[in-house]
């Protein structure tokens, strides 16, 4: 069996893409995959995006960056392959009518590309969570709309996907999301309030970009996959749990009403979601790596501490008022973990900051619209800018 795809990858520089690319590199080698690269896409990485682009021979490669463009252009002379640059070239790269788009852009500079690439029909690889999270209901109405199919690459999102028994989700009695912890699982508050940048992104298990590290280190990253998941299986907030497991080898469980759990298993290791996404319904053959269950011994559990990771509580908080305060959530929890990486902030400050900016537009009554109608782009871009304008005044008075 191959499976063949023209893809295109949004953010190709970054963690998820530089995994997807390695993914497709072994497949071919493998002869489990054909593949044709349409598009890739970076933000600032023009010398990583270059080198890829002379490798896999794209027809387009486009940096977000404007002011790079002659940079790539330059970089790329002779190699036949396109250059473009700016937020829209990178809309026109998602748009390009390739079977399959991994959204491995990261922050809510996803959802348009995401948005763009849904609207072709494309089988869409989603690990942009941020995307949904801005506007859930409407880039998946977008999918259905144009005939097209979103697969989770989040790999707790993944693993829920592989085990729901499609005839069997209304009896679904609870989905719960596996936690590593993060690198400060054991630490106090007090501990905590002094950990540095190189602390916070020392994921124990997995290596991932910036962002979803430090997301990772407050366990803002579960609240977020909290309402990924809500919007994907359409599950209310008190159907999701989550729960710690350090050793990150079950990747999430479906309890269904009649007592059963089902769970996914797998080594940390994101190739294995990408390829599941890839193949869907089908399975690639590649050298993936073996799960060792007697090398590993025992797996641990243990419930979150909603004391000393306020994240998890302010997501749900979100979820279940709906409308635009997961949007809202987002972008003062994007602004806040720059800000944190810029070391301009402490760490407890992350939570405190979008906790303060949700509250003032509660307060304000900038919670209400909701992202789900036509227009949803620009509703989410509106509330986006505003969070993110609250958010700054917020980190202004810390
Ligand atoms: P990285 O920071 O490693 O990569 C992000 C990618 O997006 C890079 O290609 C980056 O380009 C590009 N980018 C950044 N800003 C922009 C912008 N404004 N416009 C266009 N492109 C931009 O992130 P990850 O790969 O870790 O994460 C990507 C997404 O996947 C996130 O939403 C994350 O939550 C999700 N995810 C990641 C996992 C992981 O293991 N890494 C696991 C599960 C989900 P450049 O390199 O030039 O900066």
């Amino acid at each position: 069996m191959t499976v063949r795809r023209s893809v295109t990858i949004l953010g190709s520089t970054g963690s998820i893409g530089v995994s997807t690319l390695d993914l497709l590199a072994e497949a071919v080698a493998h002869g489990s995959a054909e593949v044709e690269i349409i598009a890739l896409t970076a933000g600032r990485n023009v010398e990583r995006l270059a080198e890829q682009a002379r490798l896999w021979r794209p027809k387009l490669a486009v940096i977000a960056d404007a002011d790079l463009g002659d940079t790539l252009r330059d970089r790329l002379a002779g190699s036949g392959v396109q250059t473009a640059a700016g937020p829209e070239a990178v809309k026109t790269a998602a748009a390009m009518g390739a079977d399959w788009v991994m959204s491995a852009i990261v922050g809510s500079a996803g959802l348009a590309p995401t948005l763009a690439a849904a609207r072709t029909g494309a089988i869409i690889a989603l690990a942009n969570k941020e995307s949904l999270i801005c506007a859930g209901p409407a880039l998946l109405e977008t999918v259905r709309k144009a005939n097209g199919v979103l697969i989770p690459v989040d790999s707790e999102h993944s693993a829920i996907f592989q085990v729901l028994q499609p005839d069997c989700r209304d009896r679904v009695a609870r989905l719960i999301l596996t936690a590593s912890g993060g690198p400060f699982r054991e630490w106090t508050r007090e501990a905590m309030a002094g950990a540095s940048r190189e602390q916070a992104l020392a994921h124990p298990n997995w290596s991932m970009g910036a962002k979803i590290s430090i997301d990772s280190a407050t366990m803002m990253n579960k609240g977020l996959e909290m309402i990924e998941a809500a919007y994907l299986f359409s599950t209310p907030a008190d159907r999701i749990d989550v729960l710690i497991h350090p050793q990150s080898v079950i990747h999430s469980l479906v309890e269904y009403q009649d007592g059963s759990t089902l769970a996914q298993l797998g080594p940390p290791d994101m190739r294995a979601p990408i390829a599941c996404a890839f193949a869907w319904p089908d399975r690639l053959p590649w050298p993936a790596q073996r799960l060792d269950l007697a090398a590993i011994g025992s797996l641990t559990f243990q419930a979150p501490d909603l004391d000393r990771f306020p994240a998890i509580s302010l997501a749900r908080q979100a979820l279940r008022a709906g409308g635009a305060a997961p949007n809202a959530m987002n972008a003062a929890n994007e602004a806040a973990v720059a800000a944190f990486l810029d070391r301009r902030i402490g760490f407890l400050d992350i939570a405190a900051t979008v906790a303060e900016t949700l509250e003032r537009m509660d307060a304000a009554g900038d919670l209400i619209a909701g992202a789900n109608a036509d227009g949803a782009l620009e509703i989410a871009m509106i509330t986006d800018t505003s969070a993110r304008r609250v958010a700054a005044d917020v980190l202004a008075s810390l």
